[in-house]
Formats: C-alpha cells, sequence, structure tokens
C-alpha cells in the first residue's frame, strides 16, 4: 500500500493560506540531517541510561535472561492493560514456534485513567480474570495458571515479577501506584477472589513484542512500539549495563543475555535535539506531567491530534481559518484523538469531503475547502513527523549494538492503522542511513508486523521464567 497521494491541487488556495501551509511546512519538516543529529544524540543518551549515573532514558533491565527457543510450551494466561481495554488471553506454546489462543476484552471504565483509588484499578482486573476463568474452565482448573502481565508504563525491576511503577504516561493519573510495586497490588485482589492465578512475570508491551516476535523470527532484534504511546526493547548483555555491576545474583553470568526496556519516549527531555514547535511546547505544559516523555510527546498516538487541534486553534486566533464559525468544541483540549488526522489523511476525495462531515458532525464546524487543504497538509506534516521521529529509536539502538541488518518487530495504533505510517517510517530509516533503496523489503534493517507481543509473548517469558525456576535459577 502507498502512502496517500496527496488530492486536488493547491492552486485554489487564497495566497494568505498559502503562506500559512508554507510556514506549516517549514515548522513541522524535519531534514535527513535533522534525523542523523536526533539519531546520534540518542546513541549517547542510551548509553547514558546504562551508567550507574543514569540519565533521561530509564533503560529498564526487564529480566528477561534468555532468548526463546521457540521450543517453550505450556499454558499461559496473559494480561494487557491498555488505555481502553482490559485483555486477557489464555496461550497454549506448542513447543514448534506456533501457538493458540483464546482471548476476552473487557473495557475499562471510562473513569478509570484517572480514578482516585487504585484499588479500583487492582479490583477490575482481578474481577475480570475470575470470569476470563470461569468461561474457560468452567469445571475449575487442577493448577495454578502462571500469568504474565503486561503493564505499558515504566516500572523499575530488580527481579521479573515486580514492577514499581516511575510515573503514569499516556494520560493515566491514579494516585498512589507510583513508587509502589503493581504486582502485589494485584495478585492480593486475585487471592482475595479465590482465583488459581500466580502472577510471575511483569512484562513492558515492548519486550513481549521482542520474545514473541523472537519466537517465530530469529532475524528480530527489537521490539518498539508505534501506538498511544512510544518505545522500544532490544537484548543487551548484562556486561555492558554498568549500572547492573554489584547487582547480579551469583548465578548470573556477565555474558548472560538481557532485555532492556528502553522507554525512550523520555529521550530529550532536556530539549537539546528535537525539533520542537510552539505547539509542542503548549501540549507539554498542559499535560499532567510537563517536562516528561519529550519524545512521545511529538510522536505517539496519543498526542497527534492535540498537536493537529492546537495548530488549528492558533490559526483560527489570529484570523486565517473558520471565521464566524463557533469553536467551542475544537477549544475542548484531547477531543482530536489521532483518528482524526488518519481520517483526514485517508479522504479520498479531492475536496475532501470525508473531512468536511468530520469537523461538521463531530466539531460544528463548516469549513471551507482551501481550509480542508490546510487540515490536510497539516495532518501530513505532522503524521509524516512522527514516522520520521519515531524510527530514531530504532537508528540508534541497531547503531549501538552494531546491528547493519535487522528485523524490527513493531507493534501499536499508529503503526498498525495510520495511512502511510509504514512507508514513512521506512523512507526516514532510508534518510538516516542513506542507503539510497527505494523498495523498503530491500533495507537492510526492516520494521515487520509484530506478533501478539501482550498474548504470546506474556506467555514465552511466563514459560522462560517457570523453566529457570525448576532449574532453581534467581
Ligand atoms: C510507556 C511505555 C510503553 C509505551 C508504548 C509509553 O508511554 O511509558 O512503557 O512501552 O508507552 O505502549
Ligand atoms: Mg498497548
Amino acid at each position: 500500500k502507498k502512502p496517500p497521494a496527496r488530492k486536488g491541487s493547491m492552486a485554489d488556495i487564497p495566497e494568505d493560506l498559502m503562506e500559512q501551509i508554507r510556514g506549516l511546512e517549514v515548522l513541522f519538516t524535519v531534514s535527513p540531517e535533522k534525523l542523523r543529529a536526533v539519531t546520534k544524540h540518542f546513541i549517547s543518551e542510551l548509553g547514558k541510561g546504562l551508567s550507574k549515573k543514569g540519565g533521561n532514558i530509564p533503560m529498564i533491565p526487564g529480566w528477561v535472561l534468555e532468548y526463546p527457543t521457540g521450543k517453550e510450551r505450556g499454558h499461559y494466561l496473559a494480561i494487557d492493560l491498555g488505555g481502553t481495554n482490559l485483555r486477557v488471553v489464555l496461550i497454549k506454546l506448542n513447543g514448534d514456534r506456533t501457538f493458540d489462543s483464546s482471548q476476552s476484552k473487557y473495557k475499562l471504565p471510562h473513569h478509570m485513567r484517572t480514578t482516585r483509588d487504585s484499588k479500583e484499578l487492582f479490583e477490575f482486573i482481578a474481577d475480570s480474570l475470575k470470569s476470563f476463568l470461569e468461561e474457560e474452565f468452567p469445571k475449575g482448573t487442577k493448577e495454578v495458571l502462571p500469568l504474565g502481565f503486561t503493564f505499558s508504563y515504566p516500572a523499575s525491576q530488580s527481579k521479573i515479577n515486580e514492577g514499581i511503577l516511575q510515573r503514569w504516561t499516556k494520560g493515566f493519573d491514579i494516585p498512589g501506584v507510583e513508587g509502589h510495586d503493581v504486582v502485589p497490588m494485584l495478585q492480593r485482589e486475585i487471592a482475595a477472589r479465590n482465583v488459581p492465578i500466580e502472577v510471575v512475570a511483569l512484562i513492558n508491551d515492548t519486550t513481549g513484542t521482542l520474545v514473541a516476535s523472537l519466537y517465530t523470527d530469529p532475524a528480530i532484534r527489537m521490539g518498539v512500539i508505534f501506538g498511544t504511546g512510544v518505545n522500544g526493547a532490544y537484548y543487551d548483555v548484562c556486561s555492558d549495563i554498568e549500572k547492573l555491576e554489584g547487582k547480579l545474583p551469583p548465578d548470573i553470568p556477565p555474558t548472560s543475555p538481557m532485555a532492556i526496556n528502553c522507554e525512550y519516549g523520555s529521550f530529550d527531555n532536556e530539549h537539546l535535539v528535537l525539533p520542537r514547535t510552539k505547539y509542542d511546547v503548549m501540549v507539554d505544559e498542559q499535560s499532567p506531567r510537563p517536562g516528561q516523555q519529550a519524545f512521545e510527546k511529538m510522536s505517539s498516538g496519543y498526542y497527534l491530534g492535540e498537536i493537529v487541534r492546537l495548530t488549528l486553534l492558533d490559526l483560527h486566533d489570529q484570523g486565517f481559518i473558520f471565521k464566524d464559525q463557533d469553536i467551542t468544541k475544537l477549544k475542548e483540549p484531547y477531543i482530536m484523538d489521532t483518528t482524526y488526522p488518519s481520517k483526514v489523511e485517508d479522504d479520498p476525495f479531492e475536496n475532501l469531503e470525508d473531512t468536511f462531515d468530520l469537523f461538521q458532525k463531530d466539531l460544528g464546524i463548516s469549513t471551507t475547502v482551501p481550509e480542508r487543504k490546510l487540515i490536510r497538509r497539516l495532518c501530513e506534516l505532522i503524521g509524516t513527523r512522527s514516522a520520521r521521529l519515531s524510527v530514531c529509536g530504532i537508528a540508534a539502538i541497531c547503531q549501538k549494538r552494531g546491528y547493519e541488518t535487522a528485523h524490527i518487530a513493531a507493534d501499536g495504533s499508529v503503526f498498525n492503522k495510520y495511512p502511510g505510517f509504514k512507508e514513512r517510517a521506512a523512507h526516514a530509516l532510508n534518510d538516516i542511513y542513506g542507503w539510497g533503496i527505494d523498495d523498503p523489503a530491500k533495507h537492510p534493517i526492516i520494521i515487520v508486523p509484530a506478533e501478539d507481543g501482550s498474548g504470546a509473548g506474556a506467555a514465552v517469558i511466563a514459560a522462560l521464567t517457570m523453566n529457570r525456576l525448576r532449574e532453581g535459577k534467581s
């Protein structure tokens, strides 16, 4: 699938709007030189994150200490706490690089992202697990089922079944969880309901993606998420992780691999290289966590629509667009989620009739054709900037680890659904490396769709953990 071609001509756009469009193009375009500068700084920040002193990027050891062989087998439960759903999966690893799974989704009550009572969140998860087991095993289960908990937030781990939340991201804001280990919080509610489940591993979604995809494709070198948030995971070697010095249990050899959850959404929190615009500054200042997740706020799905909204609002306030329109709705923070720029970019009509409907129905704004062409160009610019910046994390890890060829397993709503994202991402990698190869399938580093990270990945990690426990390893 080709990136969407720009529809219609720009010839009928009045000069004052054209001037605004040209301004936006300058503001939001990231040149190949800039991408290389961002990547270069990224590499040094990754290194800092692994040092004892630490840096902006947390580089969290995930305590997955081996590569999956594909031979892992058995039944495992996995849960994934996302922004809108809790996903519960029962996975059977077949031991031949294949797996079977059955799953249910439980809609997260809307207020849950920001509930004042953290217990409510874990009660909800435990209740969902209970009803899932009742459906899957109407007669009950003989054994305690091991569960892999995919928790897609930065959580420190000194062992695999631990996750001390550093800070909420992606608009979650529940007091009483930051600074605490979420595993016992969940296990407590499971026990209170007499459900035969043991949480054996806490897994970041990127680590799950890495391991699930490696279970089926040995060429995988990273797991990345381009979704509501952005992040990546890869395997490093224990002896190269300075901050682990003196912290490795004696039975783990320094040559052991160690999965690292980078948490590189926080790259450049110091604002040294990222090409931030005044709209990015506003997104940051108006967020519940200003100064955090600088890279994520410019590239992930949670923020793309908001950047579009703030830009449009500014152009309106300066008198360029939506004259005499009621913009009450447009003034509401986060009213435009990523489906807005995504739908605008998908609009097949020359005069962008779908975009007209979108703005009319949802925002009560009647747009003119030139205004819609400006909106379309703006969405292309912001969508393209997101894809281009996003791959700097991939290039940085590959250069740091010396990978000249690699498969990178990617997942997330932006990667899977945003029009043209995959092509733009591949193009940007080509820009960074200067391969001069048009066909993305021929690139030395290829971004491929991931296997089910929070299902199969969590299961494989639970299996690796159970094997270690059986062998008496830490
Ligand atoms: C979180 C990461 C997660 C990423 C993608 C970020 O906001 O901090 O833990 O991997 O989103 O879901
Ligand atoms: Mg997710």
